[in-house]
C-alpha cells in the first residue's frame, strides 16, 4: 500500500475504533502505532481530506478544539470529562425539545453536552473512605 494511503487508513481506523470523538493529538497517538514516524501535520492534512469526503465527522464542543468521530453514527450526544478532557458518546436523547423554545419559535435541531467526570477519573480519585472512625477520633475516656 502506498504510504499516503496507509496513513489515511490508519487515521480513519483510529477514529472508527475509538468509539468516541478524538482530538488530533489522540488521533496521532493511536495512528502512530500503525504508521511509524507519523507527524501532526500529516494527521491534520488527512483529517481534512477525510472530512471532505465525509468519512469522518467533526465534533465541535463550545470553547474547545475540534474533535473527530466516525460519520456512521446516528443522532447522539456527548459527555466531556472535566478532569481528563476526553469526550465520550451519549446514546440517550431526551427527544423533542421544541417546547423549550420561546412561543412561536421553530426548533430544527439540538446538541447536548454533559460535563462531569468519567468513570476512569472517578475511580482514580484518592479513596475517601477512612479506615475506621475510632482510629481517627480520640474519644475522651468515659467513666469517673
Ligand atoms: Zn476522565
Ligand atoms: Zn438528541
Amino acid at each position: 500500500m502506498e504510504r499516503s494511503t496507509r496513513q489515511r487508513t490508519a487515521i480513519r481506523d483510529a477514529i472508527e475504533a475509538a468509539g468516541r470523538p478524538l482530538s488530533p493529538q489522540e488521533v496521532l497517538e493511536v495512528a502512530r502505532l500503525q504508521v511509524e514516524g507519523l507527524g501532526m501535520a500529516t494527521v491534520y492534512r488527512n483529517l481534512k481530506l477525510l472530512l471532505d469526503d465525509a468519512s469522518i465527522a467533526l465534533v465541535q464542543l463550545p470553547g474547545d478544539g475540534p474533535r473527530y468521530e466516525s460519520s456512521v453514527h446516528d443522532h447522539h450526544h456527548h459527555f466531556q470529562c472535566k478532569q481528563c478532557q476526553r469526550v465520550f458518546d451519549v446514546h440517550q436523547c431526551p427527544g423533542d425539545l421544541s417546547k423549550l423554545a420561546p412561543p412561536g419559535f421553530s426548533v430544527e435541531r439540538h446538541e447536548i453536552t454533559l460535563y462531569g467526570q468519567c468513570k476512569d477519573c472517578l475511580s482514580a480519585a484518592p479513596a475517601t473512605s477512612a479506615p475506621s472512625k475510632s482510629a481517627v477520633h480520640n474519644h475522651p475516656p468515659t467513666g469517673h
